[in-house]
């Protein structure tokens, strides 16, 4: 039989039958609760991606604070999911939970500015750049609300976005590529619309489909990550978002950033760290220290063609906004985040610690001769069962091996170590100290010890 990434299939079949076992034997507070309490669950969980861990069934948590989760039957985990980037400041800093505290009498949501609401757009402009901003309640409503403003200002119907991205349920962006044709993702439930008539895919990186769409003169938007972090990680060749920003504007279409992820670059994202010029961006998760909020901007030039719009348009529902979004509890777990968690120094010790994982990873890699490689944008560090740098989502999703993955996350979880559950990616945030960090090298390091014995 041929290896998966360099792992005969009975080694890995045999690894992931172990630690299943192993992490139920140690876990029957957990299986008892589940036992008694989650019936009322569709499947046993409130959120269906609470099923997608690996694990025969979920952790029940008792707690979670900096970088640690604590399960029910007392196993304290090294996090670096970190709530996959919503907590990626670790959890419950202490600024945000202080002004939680505060907030928690004066009022929950009104439909109205308070006085924190005027200082989070300041620190919004400070932190992410002069743009005039909205709050949404999710990533993925901040990303419809900005799609519905491209179409709007620019009279065209269509997003562009790269195979294998992910923006949230959007649904308009929900295609990928198959066999050179824009097709709607598989695995949709319920879907209705046909997406290809909203929706055009191209590979990223490439610069020639990308402009051979464009001409066809009806994409409204390209709606892009600075760098692919839902597929595996895919980093942009040089000079790939000069070019993107030059055609999205020679061919008359919005460039939205969605920097919901790659705020891990570094303060104010990858496009305050490179400088990138896109019309609008979005930016959520851990934006109010993982209370629910995401915000989008746009430039002046996009926000007076918007106003210009509104004078053609009939009165009724935008179709943006939601009830509960810009409440006040928000505000002041945006205002905390932004003001004195999401800092300069913060981020520089992410990224200190981040680059020691990366390095110890990719150690472990090559000591073991694994064909595999890591990746790293700021905080956000990924180990790929892939020889070689993917460059773009068809590579990435040919270089994704979930039963592999599965085994591996599975292991490192019974070593202490907890990672986001679709990818293999893993979070360092300010409060991950540099013990976790090597406990998570050396449980990487004992897994691969396993697999290629
Ligand atoms: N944009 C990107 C790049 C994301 O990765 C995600 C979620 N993984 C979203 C948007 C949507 O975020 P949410 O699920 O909070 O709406």
């Amino acid at each position: 039989t041929p290896l998966i990434a360099g792992v005969p299939p009975a080694r890995i079949a045999a690894l992931a039958e172990w630690e299943a076992a192993t992490y139920a034997a140690a876990r029957p507070k957990c299986r008892a609760a589940l036992a008694s309490g989650a019936g009322a669950w569709l499947d046993g969980v409130p959120m269906h991606w609470m099923r997608d861990w690996p694990q025969p069934f979920p952790l029940v948590v008792a707690r979670a604070s900096g970088a640690q989760i604590e399960d029910l039957d007392g196993h304290v985990l090294d996090d670096f999911c970190l709530g996959d980037t919503g907590a990626m400041f670790g959890h419950s800093p202490a600024p945000v939970a202080k002004a939680i505290r505060r907030q928690a009498r004066r009022g929950l949501t009104t439909m109205l500015p308070g006085m924190d609401a005027l200082a989070v757009g300041a620190l919004l402009q400070e932190r992410f750049g002069p743009m005039l901003w909205q709050i949404a309640t999710t990533a993925t409503d901040a990303n419809r609300f900005a799609l519905r403003v491209a179409r709007a200002v620019t009279g065209r119907r269509k997003v562009l976005v790269f195979s294998g991205c992910y923006h949230g349920t959007v649904d308009e962006a929900m295609v990928q590529l198959a066999g050179g044709q824009t097709v709607p993702r598989p695995g949709l439930v319920g879907q209705a619309a046909d997406l290809t008539q909203t929706a055009v895919a191209v590979e990223f990186n490439d610069l020639t489909a990308l402009e051979e769409a464009l001409k066809a003169g009806d994409v409204a938007a390209v709606l892009a990550e600075p760098v692919m972090t839902n597929a595996c990680m895919v980093l942009p060749d040089p000079g790939f978002h000069q070019a993107l920003r030059r055609l999205a504007s020679d061919y008359g279409a919005l460039l939205i950033l969605d920097e919901t992820h790659t705020q891990s670059s570094g303060l104010g994202g990858y496009t305050r760290r490179h400088g990138l010029q896109p019309d609008m961006l979005v930016v959520g998760k851990c934006i109010a220290g993982g209370i629910p909020a995401a915000a989008w901007g746009m430039t002046a030039e996009v926000a007076a063609r918007l106003h210009s719009y509104h004078q053609t348009r009939p009165a009724g529902h935008s179709g943006m906004g939601t009830t509960l979004s810009a409440n006040p509890m928000q505000f002041a777990a945006l205002r905390a985040t932004l003001a004195e968690v999401m800092t300069p120094k913060a981020f520089a010790r992410m990224e200190e610690g981040a680059a020691k994982l990366e390095a110890g990873l990719a150690r472990a890699v090559a000591r073991h001769g694994a064909p595999w490689h890591v990746v790293r944008v700021g905080a956000r560090v990924e180990f790929i069962c892939h020889p070689v740098p993917l460059r773009n989502g068809t590579e990435a999703a040919a270089a994704h091996h979930p039963a592999l993955e599965a085994a591996v996350h599975a292991a490192l979880l019974n070593r202490g170590c907890l990672i986001a559950p679709f990818h293999n990616m893993m979070l360092v945030s300010p409060v991950t100290s540099s013990k976790q960090i090597a406990r998570l090298i050396a449980a990487f390091e004992a897994v691969l010890a396993e697999l290629f014995a």
